[in-house]
């Protein structure tokens, strides 16, 4: 079994996830981790921002315009007018839930719940289409299994009983789907891994299932010697033990969430940096 994280511009619109469906194996059990559609966070953030600055206005405009990006990619994304009204309906019951929160008291607490609807949207959206596509695969909901304790900590031992029922539970599916990012917390509420934070699920599914690899497919191939966005000229590097990968996470490297490393390398998994542009890079 492997884990394949795909991150949010790898999934950043209709077209580049049916380019991402190319990539996932129909069988092997393998399990996909999805991070939001890329820009779907930072819109979220907008929408609470607003909210906590009490002016719902605000909040409904952005919330509008992100519901109408993800009408147009459901269009795109489906072949059948079934795929299309049904993932619509789930949609639209995900829009209104934010919207409800325009008209309550707002907190820290609400921020956490809004903010996860954007991997709830993306593996909806993506799993239904592997579904059309012929796929024998299962939604695995994040938020039954992935936990942190009073220090903000993963529960380890909590995420693999939890994590190993429910694979076993669906024990009939070829591969399996699950949002990044996005736990409870200590006291049961939705909470998450920071952001970036996905990587981080990534990296505790991969060890909580001792899978054979993690693979983590990103928008450049591999982690460079520097910070392609600042440097020219870089050039990815073939092999990086795992101290080597947490430190160029640690100073800022972005490719890699600095923490995710380390569930991998208590496990012995190897991890991989991959591109979805240039699979064979
Ligand atoms: P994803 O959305 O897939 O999680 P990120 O944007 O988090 O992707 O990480 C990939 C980006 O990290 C690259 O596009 C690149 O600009 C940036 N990056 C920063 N430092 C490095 C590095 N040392 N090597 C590779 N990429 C890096
Ligand atoms: N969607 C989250 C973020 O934008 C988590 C992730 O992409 O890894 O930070
Ligand atoms: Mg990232």
């Amino acid at each position: 079994m492997k884990v394949m994280k795909f991150g949010g511009t790898s999934v950043g619109s209709a077209q580049r996830m049916k380019n991402v469906a190319d990539i996932i194996p129909k069988e092997g059990k393998n399990i996909i981790v999805l991070s939001a559609m890329s820009g779907t966070t930072n819109s979220l953030l907008e929408i609470s921002d607003y909210l906590h600055k009490r002016n719902p206005d605000g909040a409904n405009d952005t919330i509008n315009t992100l519901e109408l990006k993800y009408f147009r990619e459901i269009e795109e994304l489906f072949e059948t007018r079934e795929y299309k009204i049904q993932t619509l309906e789930v949609i639209k019951s995900h829009f209104d839930y934010i919207r409800s929160f325009t008209k309550k008291v707002f907190t820290l607490f609400e921020e956490k719940v809004i903010v996860a609807q954007g991997e709830l949207l993306s593996t909806l959206l993506f799993s239904n289409y592997l579904k059309e596509a012929g796929y024998n695969i299962v939604l695995l909901p994040a938020l039954e299994f992935m936990r942190i304790n009073k220090n903000a900590e993963p529960d380890q031992n909590y995420i693999r009983e939890h994590l190993n029922a429910l694979v076993e539970e669906h024990k009939e599916a070829d591969l399996y789907m699950t949002q990044g990012f996005i736990c409870l917390n200590a006291y049961g509420e939705i909470d998450n891994l920071q952001r970036g934070g996905s990587d981080y699920t990534a990296s505790l599914i991969g060890a909580a299932l001792k899978a054979d690899e993690i693979q983590i497919w990103t928008d450049i191939d591999g982690m460079h010697n520097n910070d392609p966005r600042v440097v020219d000229n870089t050039s990815p590097v073939s092999f990086l033990n795992f101290d080597e990968a947490a430190e160029l996470a640690y100073f800022g490297a972005k490719i890699l969430h600095p923490t995710c490393i380390l569930p991998a390398k208590l496990e012995k998994i190897p991890v991989r940096l991959l591109n979805t542009m240039q699979p064979e890079a």
